[in-house]
């Protein structure tokens, strides 16, 4: 008398959420606890955003169901922006707005892989495309990306991991976690290769708008047009616009693909809601000014973070120039005492929960995204938390 399927108890829950929920729960308790874990903006959502959703509240017409594929001026503004972001024409034919970037991914995957077939997943990589790959009945394969290589893989690397089975790659660039972005050689070599053996490039883009110094996120799409029947571009307006919570993200997939997603949509979630994709259409259709000034922000953190993380003995940050995730070496810290009770972390997941239960700071480990030995560090909060945390974690260190 078995309850509950082999396909979820064979997902592992998702590791960010849970280290976020152990610190809210503890923060909950009266411990004052610093969370470094959770990828979430601190800003207010741009007033305009926020205002263009008040007036949608106030229309009856926004209470009812809108088409599955999103609202049409909506999908027209998705497309509109893509060429305006990443410089190449797209049609709103397809495009479908989905309840966040994460059900993009999972929508994908889910109309895209067969039992058995093969996803080639860059690690570091994002904790939940292993799971979802095997929640699409596929087999998730890790290419672990050397840090000396800015955690960027080799197409040699690629090349050895694929097999006849191979359906698919994933590409996040700017990464989460480690923060790195893909140059155009690099980009254009994988893309390459992708064409040359008929796998289809997931590229997901969500942290597009955060780069740092000279780095700049370089789209797929406009690099290789010749792989636009086999791209699909993951997105959304989370991170960019500080609107994690409104749910609202997209795909961009040739047309019968994006039909394909839309059936299942159809089934599972029907549309977005209304209001958050009358929300959603404001911020993809206003300039960018909101988004510069907290990329400003994460800027001033990023520098703060990496240089404090990197006065730490045994701990090295390489430097972080996208998303708002430092990934930081930490093995440097393992097996050796440290803290106020002589603790001794055997891995970093042993650290993470020290860490929490001793400095009162919650960084996700870095098991979660398939790289162990590391430490992901948000820089998404507050200035002063951030600075009086990595202090805390220094003097655990120290101690
Ligand atoms: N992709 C990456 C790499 C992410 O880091 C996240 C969120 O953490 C998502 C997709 C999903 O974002 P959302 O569902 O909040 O739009």
């Amino acid at each position: 008398w078995q309850t509950l399927s082999n396909r979820i108890q064979n997902v592992a829950p998702s590791a960010t959420l849970a280290v976020d929920t152990k610190a809210k729960a503890m923060k909950a308790d009266g411990i004052d606890i610093i969370g470094f874990g959770a990828g979430e903006p601190n800003f207010p959502t741009p007033q305009y955003i926020v205002d263009a959703a008040a007036q949608a509240c106030q229309d009856p017409r926004n209470h009812r169901y809108t088409p599955t594929a999103g609202l049409p001026e909506l999908r027209a503004a998705i497309a509109k922006k893509t060429e305006r972001d990443s410089g190449y024409a797209v049609d709103p034919v397809q495009v479908v707005v989905t309840n966040g970037g994460k059900q993009a991914v999972y929508e994908t995957l889910q109309v895209l892989i067969n039992p058995g077939d093969e996803v080639i997943v860059p690690a570091p990589y994002w904790t939940s495309y292993p799971e979802m790959i095997k929640l699409a009945g596929g087999k998730p394969v890790s290419v672990l990306a050397s840090v000396d290589d800015g955690f960027v893989p080799t197409v040699a690397q690629l090349e050895a991991a694929r097999t006849e089975k191979t359906k698919a790659i994933i590409v996040n660039s700017p990464s989460n976690p480690c923060g790195s972005v893909w140059d155009a050689k690099t980009t254009r070599d994988i893309a390459h290769w992708a064409i040359e053996h008929h796998i289809w490039i997931l590229s997901d883009e969500i942290y597009e708008h955060l780069t740092y110094g000279n780095t700049v996120t370089c789209h797929i799409g406009a690099e290789v047009p010749e792989c636009r029947e086999q791209l699909i571009v993951l997105n959304g307006v989370a991170k960019t616009f500080a609107m994690t919570g409104w749910r609202v993200g997209w795909l961009i997939a040739p047309q019968y693909f994006a039909q394909a997603v839309s059936k299942l949509q159809g089934h599972l979630s029907s549309n977005v809601s209304d209001v958050s994709q009358r929300a959603a259409l404001a911020a993809v259709s206003g300039d960018l000014s909101a988004v510069a000034s907290m990329r400003s922000a994460f800027d001033i953190r990023r520098q703060h973070i990496e240089s404090m993380l990197n006065e730490i003995p045994g701990v090295f940050c390489p430097n972080p120039t996208g998303a708002f995730y430092a990934f930081c070496n930490v093995t440097g810290l393992l097996n050796k005492p440290h803290g106020p009770h002589a603790a001794v972390a055997r891995s970093s997941a042993d650290l993470a929960g020290l860490l929490l239960e001793e400095a009162h700071i919650a960084a996700v480990p870095g098991e979660a995204f398939g790289a162990q030995g590391y430490l992901r560090f948000s820089y998404a909060l507050d200035d002063k938390d951030l600075i009086e945390g990595i202090r805390r974690f220094k003097a655990w260190a120290e101690a």
